[in-house]
């Protein structure tokens, strides 16, 4: 049996840049995972919580021996915990943000007609504008920005 703590409002940031003009130049991409110490203190707190959890019957009665973490809550400890976390951690593939639909003070890119600030007709018409991870998969989201910015092209066009 698995549990995953699947953790979508962190609080590290990453960054992503141009390394050339040429567009045909893959970018710098620093994804900065747990660069924000309350990330890794909630991850951990996340994994004592399932841990706490294969210790309560129905499941404690089903379970032979903890795999892993190979350690169960009993001796576990903060130490063990954030050792196991940035062990196993990894991504679920959701990247967001890196043209955020924020004011332009606070590091936004588009403003709410998906406009990039400081051009007339330049728009960016996917999940880069989400300025927040949602709570689940985010394609369904792509699928709705794509809906709302050709209506706002049509719109801008006249149509
Ligand atoms: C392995 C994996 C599993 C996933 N599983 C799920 C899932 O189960 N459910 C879910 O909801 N989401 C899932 N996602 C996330 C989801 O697929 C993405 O969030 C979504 O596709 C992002 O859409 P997008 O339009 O923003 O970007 P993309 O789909 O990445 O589209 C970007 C497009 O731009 C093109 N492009 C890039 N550079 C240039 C350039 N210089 N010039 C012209 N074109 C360029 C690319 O070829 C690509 O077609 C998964 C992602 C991955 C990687």
């Amino acid at each position: 049996m698995t549990l995953i703590v699947a953790y979508t409002h962190p609080f590290s940031r990453g960054s992503i840049h141009i390394t050339s003009p040429d567009p045909r130049v893959p970018p710098a991409i620093q994804p900065d995972y747990l660069s924000n110490s309350a990330d890794l203190d909630i991850l951990s707190r996340a994994v004592d919580f399932t841990l706490r959890l294969y210790e309560t019957p129905p499941l404690k009665d089903i379970i032979i021996a903890p795999v892993a973490p190979p350690f169960s809550k009993s001796d576990s400890d903060s130490e063990k915990l954030n050792k196991f976390s940035c062990e196993v951690i990894s991504t679920v593939h959701h990247p967001v943000g890196t043209a955020s639909m924020l004011p332009r003070e606070d590091g936004g890119v588009v403003d709410h007609d998906l406009l990039v600030y400081g051009t007339a007709n330049l728009r960016v018409i996917d999940c880069s504008i989400m300025p927040l991870l949602i709570s689940c998969n985010i394609v369904t989201l792509a699928y709705a920005i794509g809906e709302k910015g050709s209506d706002i092209i049509k719109k801008a066009n006249g149509d």
